[in-house]
């Protein structure tokens, strides 16, 4: 058994399948093999073993005749690595004795051997677990012929297990298949992480070395509640997990009874708790199932990501209309394409040395104008059927913002001419995400109909601290004081201008920041959909004057530490007892 800690990104328990995707996604389908069977799959080794000796052989000779003796040696290691008679007597050991299927033997006991080597302080020793990880390349394929599966073949429910995954490979996952995810790489408020969120799949990432500890196949826990990962748990830890997976679902079956119930704090304040969507089928779960009082961030770049197809028109017009249908009358606030940075865009990606600073979201929309052009129409289009509002993503000034609004203007126009029926008070927001918006906030809400405060943004520029890197992760985080000084700033510029403010970064879905945000001011708050029902609990479990009273204390205070301890006492004391249970907490 063994145990790795990373960050939590995505509630809930799996108990299960791991199927790890490499590169070449070589994969090991069956691990275990009945005693009958043991010595004839030890056999089958054998025989692996022998052609791949002989391909080596063969490799080395063309290798020499044409690049000489020196560079046909590095062959030679993999030779006498599977040469070596204790090497290969682990592996049948473990098929004898321990009943391994071959290729899991073989995977096994080679990543032991080159996690060792690897963690040499010789730095030839080092060098060679490459060569170890290779050679078990050569054996796996081998031994799997065309058994090999990939993702897209997968027949029944696993947990992936990747170095990295982006966000357009998360929003292709087969959600009937994969049932959890755990990376290497990544952050709390990647949009990996938040499509997980979306997907409502646990997920641990920034668990460092987890793709090379496993081989695939084997039974794993995944603690999207606490960021752990069990690697071939034992008996008595499965049985504690499969408790606590009941006692998660009993959780979250509790929350849901309230989920209609409004978000009004004891002294009647009420706050409008929204949902964010990636893809407008989530918008009637979201309604249905968790009680959103309307879609506050419409990620609408992911009608691109998950198809890889730019939308038409007509295909934006219809998302819009869809998800208008679902909500009933609740307002849609739909943001135009935020592509760049990790969100790649095939079609025009170009080489940037820092993505996140380089040519994203409205940035790609004022060079490339084209699409953006062709959604707005077809938002203002939607725009006849319901209640929606446009939000303009990565405002870093107010020359980007009166670019949108005239070219929204333009369209207007042009759709009077085709005599196409829109909205034409449709509000137009902005999303405050840049520090930058955030010091110039008087000045931009002057000129917006409403503002969305987009911390998971706010907080990599502001802070410095990249939001999908998995070594600064425990830098990221919104109890800075610097960033709740920007969030005050901007609650208060909204009130000063009469201008609504929303919050629809993950902030504004963590636990511990819901009595804070209400004591500020914010009466908008826009989550992930499965977060809906604790977030409006957490409202109505105080007064405003309490909330504010905390709002108060915390903007007195200068440590990141000491505001976190703070609000996660708050919540403690807020909630009655029985009703929280950590999940998707700071
Ligand atoms: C944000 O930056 O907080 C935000 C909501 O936008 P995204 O996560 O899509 O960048
Ligand atoms: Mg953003």
């Amino acid at each position: 058994m063994e145990i790795l800690k990373g960050i939590p990104v995505s509630p809930g328990v799996y108990i299960g399948e791991a199927f790890l995707l490499e590169g070449e996604e070589v994969r090991i389908p069956k691990r275990m093999v009945p005693p009958d069977r043991a010595e004839a799959e030890a056999a089958r080794f054998e025989a692996a073993a022998g052609q791949v000796l002989a391909e080596l052989d063969s490799l080395r000779g063309v290798t020499e005749s044409q690049l000489g003796p020196n560079l046909a040696a590095i062959l030679s290691v993999q030779t006498q690595l599977l040469r070596d008679p204790s090497l290969r007597e682990r592996i049948t050991n473990r098929v004898i004795k321990q009943h391994h299927s071959a290729e899991y033997a073989v995977a096994r006991t080679l990543r032991e051997v080159a996690k060792v080597m690897s963690a040499s302080q010789s730095q030839l020793i080092k060098e060679r677990s490459s060569d170890i990880i290779d050679l078990e390349k050569r054996l796996l394929k081998e031994l799997l012929g065309e058994e090999g599966e990939d993702l897209e073949h997968l027949q029944r429910p696993v947990a992936l297990v990747v170095h990295d995954l982006g966000p357009s490979q998360t929003a292709a996952l087969d959600r009937n298949k994969i049932k959890a995810f755990a990376t290497d790489a990544g952050g709390r408020t990647s949009h990996t992480s938040i499509l997980a969120r979306a997907l409502q799949i646990p997920a641990v990432v920034g668990l460092e070395t987890i793709s090379t500890d496993i081989t695939g196949g084997e039974t794993i826990i995944i603690d999207g509640n606490r960021g752990i990962v069990i690697l071939r748990p034992d008996d008595r830890t499965l049985a504690r997990y499969k408790k606590l997976q009941v006692e998660f679902q009993e959780f979250e079956k509790s929350l849901i009874k309230d989920k209609d119930l409004p978000a009004v704090t004891q002294d009647g304040r009420e706050v409008r708790v929204m949902a964010n969507v990636e893809f407008p089928e989530e918008v009637l779960d979201a309604i249905t199932n968790y009680g959103a009082a309307g879609v506050g961030l419409f990620r609408t770049e992911f009608l691109y990501l998950k198809s890889g197809v730019m939308p038409t028109e007509q295909d934006h017009f219809e998302a819009y209309k869809q998800s208008l249908l679902h909500l009933g009358g609740r307002p849609l606030v739909i943001r135009t394409f935020d592509l760049g940075a990790d969100k790649i865009d095939p079609a025009y990606s170009v080489s940037e040395h820092n993505p996140f600073l380089g040519l994203r979201s409205i940035r790609v929309s004022m060079k490339r104008p084209e699409n953006f052009r062709l959604q707005v129409r077809a938002i203002l289009r939607a725009s006849a059927q319901g209640k929606i509002r446009l939000l303009l993503p990565m405002i870093s000034c107010i020359e980007e913002l009166r670019w949108g609004r005239s070219t929204i203007e333009e369209i207007k126009g042009e759709l009077r001419v085709r005599n196409e029926r829109f909205d034409d008070e449709i509000e137009i927001g902005i999303m405050v995400e840049v520090p930058s918006a955030a010091l110039q906030i008087r000045a931009l809400a002057r000129e917006c109909d409403f503002l969305s405060i987009g911390t998971n943004d706010l907080i990599q520029y502001t802070l410095a601290v990249d939001r999908g890197n998995e070594h600064v992760a425990h830098l990221f985080t919104p109890a800075h004081p610097a960033i709740l000084t920007l969030v005050k700033m901007i609650v208060d510029a909204g009130r000063e201008f009469e201008v609504p403010v929303a919050m629809c970064g993950e902030m504004a879905g963590d636990p511990i920041y819901v009595p804070l945000l209400v004591g500020l001011g914010l009466t908008e708050v826009s989550v992930t959909p499965k977060l809906i029902p604790e977030v409006k609990t957490i409202v109505r479990s105080g007064t405003y004057e309490r909330f504010k009273e905390i709002a108060g204390k915390v903007m007195g205070m200068d440590e990141v530490a000491e505001i976190a301890d703070f609000l996660r006492d708050e919540l403690d004391a807020v909630l009655p007892p029985g009703s929280k249970f950590g999940a998707g907490r700071s």
